[in-house]
Formats: C-alpha cells, structure tokens, sequence
C-alpha cells in the first residue's frame, strides 16, 4: 500500500483530531491544502499560529475574546443581577444573538458526564463561586440543556449554591411545547414537563 508524503500525513494526523473531522475528511483537507495557492496556505497556517497569542478568555465569563474583559461583560447597559449559566461559548452566542436577554453569562466549561469521565474539577467552578460572591448576583438562570449531562450539571450546581449562596435565586430555562407545535406530535416526556412547568393566565 503505497504511503502518503509525510508531511500530508502529519497534516491529516493533526486535521483528524478536529471535532467531527474523520482521517478520510482530513485528507481531502489536506489536498485541497496543497492546490491552494502558497500564499492562502501561509496565510491559514499564520492565522492558527496567531490564535492562541490573540485571542484570551475572559476572566469574568470566560468566553474567547479580543479584550479583558470582553464586550459582554463590559457592557454598562448589562443587568449585574442577572447571571446566565452555560456550558459552552456557543450557548452563549444562540442566547446572545437572539437578543432579548440582557443580563450576564458565565461559562462553565462543560458538563458533568460520569460516563466519560467528564469531573467536577473540570467545570469553571471557581470562577462562578467568584461571581456569585461578588454579592452583585441576584438570580443565576441554568440553561444548561435538558439532556442527561445537562440534568446532572444541573442538579450539582443547584445543591452548590443552595449550601454556600442561599440569597441567591436560582431559576432554570423553561422546558416544554417548541413555540408553533402542535400538542399531538409531542413526546410522552416533553408533555409531561409542559404539565409540570405549566403557567398561570388567571390573575386569582
Ligand atoms: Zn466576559
């Protein structure tokens, strides 16, 4: 069987480790890398290099940014009494895109998953015991999914700030019937949550 060049199999050894990028994905990667005209190749591998020096993780919510802190948690027009809990920055950007929320995130980091050996220590749990120390937080939302990862962060973060911040009123993301669905299409769990979290419309 006849051996790729060895530079082209670093290059897809390294590609293949990107999340959903398999070794047959990476090679066409890696192909089309050398078609490319030298300087967009040189450019790309400058823009990689250049990443990590760049770009820093904010202190505050530890989102990926250009500044400390970054444009979110410096925003003055902010709530600093609303704190958005997410897994991962690219909840935080749905949330944010859409528009309507206007308090704070934190980023956690993860989620628990004792299956793959996902930890505790893993999650950015220092960094929100030092927000919510700040005195500063009146209501953390979780909106951290509904899967069982999710659930089980959930569960942990609750017991966290119920023993050390009892002040501190902590809310979860509505679960229930997608807005425009009909109800008969609708699975056994997603009615049973949207009976559970059933809201009032009668002003007794
Ligand atoms: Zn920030």
């Amino acid at each position: 069987m006849q051996k790729l060049p060895r530079a082209l199999q670093t290059v897809v050894d390294r590609l293949s480790k990107l999340p959903g990028v398999g070794p047959k994905s990476a090679l066409r990667m890696g192909l089309t890398l050398l078609n490319w005209p030298e300087d967009q190749v040189r450019n790309l591998g400058h823009s990689i290099q250049t990443l990590r020096d760049s770009v820093c993780l904010c202190s505050q919510c530890g989102c990926p940014s250009d500044e400390e802190p970054c444009s979110i948690c410096s925003d003055p027009s902010r709530r600093e009494d609303l704190l958005c809990l997410v897994s991962d920055w690219d909840a935080l950007l749905t949330i944010d895109e859409a528009g309507f929320y206007k308090g704070k995130f934190l980023v956690l980091g993860g989620l628990l998953s004792p299956l793959d050996g996902s930890q505790v220590h893993e999650l950015n749990l220092e960094r929100l015991k030092d927000r919510l120390d700040s005195g500063l937080v009146n209501e953390l939302i979780l909106a951290l999914g509904t899967t069982r990862e999710g659930e089980a962060t959930e569960s942990y973060i609750v017991n966290l700030v119920e023993k050390n911040f009892p002040h501190i009123h902590i809310s979860r993301l509505a679960q229930g019937i997608p807005v425009g669905s009909e109800l008969k299409y609708m699975d056994k769990e997603t009615l049973k949550q949207s009976v559970n979290y059933r809201q009032s419309l009668s002003e007794k």
